[in-house]
């Protein structure tokens, strides 16, 4: 069987680490045809938008994607392409697992954390202007009885399905009362279906710290947009940075793999980030495909290679200057090598 996958390979760092992830996918002797589509800064000037229809039509085709970070100007400029593909194909549930790896240097061990963030509304629902420009701008929050049910269930069904024990909420309902008090009620609501998963709930600034100070006693987490957006960078520094957090979009009939992290372009071009946030994303994608030995046969390549800690990118050598530290090229062979 040959699966037929939208490949975006993004912009900044994202056509290295998207290389370097085809590179560990097709080892796995799974079989890729690969419908490249590009999008992001670097298409502008020739489509005239950095999402071309024809990279949303080819997901809708195809139904899975890879997906390389997209850069967003900030302040200014074009809307979030990221944002847009999620929103465009209803890829409601972004799921971000952070767990702990051996060697990494100053990580948590036994952090086990699964983020899933609510991707379609929110903050992020980008309806915002000036009220008088440069004195008052205002933007609005929305949050749906429908999307908070679709979003909580996803995070109760994910928990069963991977065996885990604790569903926490976060949200900030004591303050904002009508939009974080509703998905607070909505999950509590959900919850009393699951009488096999425990529930509880966190207010997101009390979530941080606890987070911080003891992060294995949570498990599973689900919150609005921009809560799930900022936490899952706190969840994934728990354990080693943006370089080794992966992601998953997920809708009904469709989903998009991509990591955690931006396009970081002050290092695009230069060989330098970690490709495994991406190749971990492409792990994820190999067990929604099925594919779940292949999958496991990634995670455990990736996991040796960071325990041997020789062929790892500089986020992952005890200092940023360590000159032993390999490229995302490098990093990429090792992880083949290490498959056997
Ligand atoms: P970023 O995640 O791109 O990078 C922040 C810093 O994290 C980098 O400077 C680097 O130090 C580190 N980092 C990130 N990825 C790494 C990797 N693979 N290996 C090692 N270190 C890594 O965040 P940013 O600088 O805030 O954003 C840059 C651009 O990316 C912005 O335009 C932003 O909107 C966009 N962005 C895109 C996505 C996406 O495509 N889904 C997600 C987040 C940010």
């Amino acid at each position: 069987m040959t699966y037929r996958v939208t490949l975006i390979p993004g912009d900044g760092t994202g056509p290295e680490v998207v290389s370097a992830t085809r590179l560990v996918l097709e080892a796995t002797g799974v079989s890729f045809d690969w419908d490249i589509q590009e999008a992001g800064v670097d298409v502008m000037d020739r489509y005239g938008t950095p999402l071309p229809d024809s990279v949303l039509d080819s997901i809708r085709t195809n139904k899975v994607a890879l997906k390389g970070p997209i850069t967003t100007p900030i302040g200014h400029g074009f809307r979030s392409v990221n944002v847009a593909i999620r929103k465009a194909l209803d890829l409601y549930a972004n799921v971000r697992p952070a767990r702990a790896m051996q060697g990494i240097a100053g990580s948590f061990e036994d952090v086990d954390l699964v983020m899933v963030r609510e991707n379609t509304e929110g903050l992020y629902a980008g309806i915002e202007h000036d009220v008088i420009p440069n004195v008052a701008a205002e933007s609005i929050r929305i949050i749906t009885r429908a999307a908070s049910e679709r979003v909580v269930r996803f995070a109760f069904d994910y928990a069963r399905a991977q065996k885990r024990r604790l569903v926490t909420a976060v949200h900030k309902a004591n303050i904002l009362k009508a939009t974080d008090g509703l998905f607070l009620k909505v999950a509590r609501e959900i919850a009393e279906e699951y009488p096999d998963i425990e529930f509880n709930d966190r207010i997101v600034d009390n979530m941080c710290m606890k987070l911080v100070q003891r992060p294995r006693e949570y498990d599973v987490l689900v919150a609005p947009n921009l809560y799930g957006d900022i936490v899952s960078d706190l969840c994934s520094g728990l354990v080693g940075g943006l370089g080794v957090a992966p992601g998953a979009n997920i809708g009904n009939d469709m989903a998009v793999f991509e990591p955690v992290h931006g396009s970081a372009p002050k290092y695009a071009g230069q060989n330098k980030v970690n490709p495994i946030a991406t190749i971990l994303s492409g792990a994820l994608m190999l067990r929604h495909l099925g594919e779940t030995s292949a999958a496991k046969q990634v995670e455990t390549a990736v996991a040796t290679v960071v325990a041997d800690g020789r062929s790892v990118t500089y986020d992952l050598k005890p200092t940023r200057d360590d000159p032993t530290a390999v490229g995302t090229r490098e990093m990429a062979e090792a992880i083949v090598s290490a498959m056997g």
